[in-house]
């Protein structure tokens, strides 16, 4: 938890210093915060300051691990001062199962696994955690469960979230989980609204994906969410949420049994969405928008986007935003680049979630493939057709060399010619993807499309960030991307919304003003409300706050 910024010294300086330079980026705050009469008098906060400046030049040089820097008492207290600021932020992008803390699962686990389908239940956690899950018996066993170890990738990332799907077996339990999910966001991160990602229907003909216990209706699900939500929302005022049902995208991901196809089944669930609504007008103003996630690696041509077109058409012509998790993992990065693209051309999405593919820096991303496959082409070890290095090499235009790309497979050394020859081909598919992922970026910007950006996410799952400094959240931002921030799954990243923020604002230190990081996550454009928010978080001014 952070502290309680008004409670120390260090708190007042950064407080008083951000408020009285109108919140410009944290090297500059920390420049000026140690050339202060302020600071000149309390040497212990000077000492802790400078250490936090010396750790921010050190993570510049070497950015692999953001630990130390985010631990540190500056970065907390920090924190701290985002936690008691007197507008509450936005969680753009949260996904219902990766974030329901351990103290909501366990005790709803722990009935099921004492209730009569025990077997059922233990069997499903072994088959998603492995054989030493079990026993669990207290909150921190579930705990370790639910979140994401380090090393683990995207399709094991998906059978984290299993716990939390057990235990969601009614519409009360939806509901309970909304509520407390809201009352955890709320105190804890300073959240005043939520976009909740949740899965409209769990019908699935994938084994790996089934789930023992009762089918819960769309029509329950939706409600629980709903009543546990507003019930929060009439004890909070400044408190709102939005629904987002989620669809999985992936071709064979629908209930083969009931539907010819795809397409078939999520038409039928955009007409289930429109029937609740016209049942349950309430349901109207909060349940505006409709996602789509899951494994996208197979899912970046036309023809895979024609699938789910017409219920996607069917939304958006009764008012739906139309929103999808796009760019966020690829097989080989101009399909990342091709699935944000017909994204925007056949569903015309409104928002890209991640997006990260139109981040990434492609001359330096494929210099690093190159350089992977050189590395291991001088051993005279074969590049494997499964491996991510394959894809990328697969997809770039030989031309008459392709017997190069044959060498490298089969792990034969290649001349210093043979080598040039891959440069140039390398070079030419930099060139290649990175127009058009200014083009893409750049249509994006025309037509208004936001992006919403998850930099644990990015980094822990789609792996094509080597580190947090590498997140594109500040380029997008100069260029006038429409951007917000979400956590994905709080607790199964083992993150929260506030550590984004000091994550965003450390690793830009330089050129990420805090203001500008606010009036992002806060969703206010009033510039000169923003200042009069910052100056009532003053210490002296502390009985004009908003909150406590
Ligand atoms: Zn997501």
């Amino acid at each position: 938890m952070f502290p309680d910024p008004y409670a120390s010294p260090l708190g007042h300086v950064l407080l008083k210093l951000i408020s009285e330079t109108n919140g410009v980026t944290l090297a500059n705050t920390l420049d000026l915060a140690l050339r202060s009469m302020l600071v000149e008098e309390r040497p212990e906060v000077a000492a802790s300051l400078r250490e936090f400046q010396e750790l921010i030049y050190s993570y510049h040089r070497d950015p692999s691990d953001i630990r130390g820097l985010l631990a540190h008492e500056v970065a907390q207290t920090l924190g701290g001062i985002f936690r008691a600021f007197p507008l509450r932020f936005r969680e753009e992008h949260i996904h219902l199962t990766g974030s329901l803390a351990a103290d909501f699962v366990y005790p709803r686990l722990k009935a099921l696994l004492e209730g009569p389908s025990r077997d059922l239940y233990e069997a499903k956690i072994r088959e998603a955690y492995g054989e030493d899950a079990l026993p669990i018996n207290s909150e921190a066993d579930v705990d370790r469960l639910l979140r994401l170890q380090d090393g683990m990738g995207f399709s094991r990332y998906l059978q984290v979230l299993t716990l939390a799907k057990l235990v969601l077996v009614d519409k009360q339990s939806h509901c309970d989980a909304a509520y407390h999910m809201a009352h955890r966001l709320y105190h804890n991160y300073n959240i005043g609204r939520v976009r909740l990602k949740f899965t409209f229907s769990r019908a699935t003909k994938s084994a790996a994906d089934a789930l023992p216990g009762p089918e819960v209706e769309p029509e329950d699900v939706v409600l629980g969410l709903y009543e546990g939500f507003e019930t929060f929302r009439r004890e909070h005022a400044d408190f709102d949420f939005v629904l987002s049902p989620s669809f999985r995208k992936e071709s064979d991901f629908f209930d083969a049994e009931r539907y010819e196809n795809k397409g078939a089944s999520f038409l039928h669930h955009a007409e289930e969405i429109l029937a609740l609504i016209a049942k349950y007008p309430f349901l109207r103003d909060k349940m505006t928008d409709v996602d789509t996630v899951g494994d996208e690696r197979h899912h970046y041509r036309k023809a895979h986007f024609e699938e789910m077109r017409p219920g996607m058409r069917k939304l958006a012509s009764r008012g739906f935003h139309i929103r999808s998790h796009h760019g966020e993992t690829w097989s080989c990065l101009r399909r990342g680049v091709q699935a944000v693209d017909n994204a925007m051309n056949i569903w015309h999405i409104d928002t890209l979630e991640h997006g990260v593919s139109l981040g990434v820096n492609p001359n330096y991303y494929f210099h690093m493939v190159f350089e992977r496959v050189m590395a291991l082409n001088t051993k005279r070890l074969p590049v494997s057709r499964e491996s991510p290095e394959f894809r990328e090499i697969d997809d770039m235009d030989w031309r008459d060399r392709r017997d190069l790309l044959e060498k490298l497979v089969r792990g034969e050394a290649l001349s210093a010619d043979e080598i040039r020859n891959f440069i140039t081909v390398k070079f030419h598919a930099a060139r290649e993807v990175e127009h058009y992922q200014h083009d893409v970026l750049n249509r994006m910007i025309n037509k208004n499309v936001s992006l919403v950006s998850l930099p644990t996410s990015n980094v822990k799952l789609t792996q094509n960030l080597a580190t947090y400094k590498a997140h594109p959240f500040t380029w997008w931002e100069k260029k006038g991307v429409e951007l917000g921030v979400g956590t994905d799954n709080d607790i199964t990243l083992n993150s929260n919304f506030i550590r984004e923020l000091l994550i965003l604002l450390v690793t830009d230190a330089d050129n990420l003003k805090i203001t500008k990081l606010l009036m992002v996550v806060t969703g206010e454009t009033r510039r000169p409300f923003m200042s009069d928010a910052l100056w009532s978080a003053r210490p002296d001014l502390q009985g004009n706050r908003a909150h406590a």
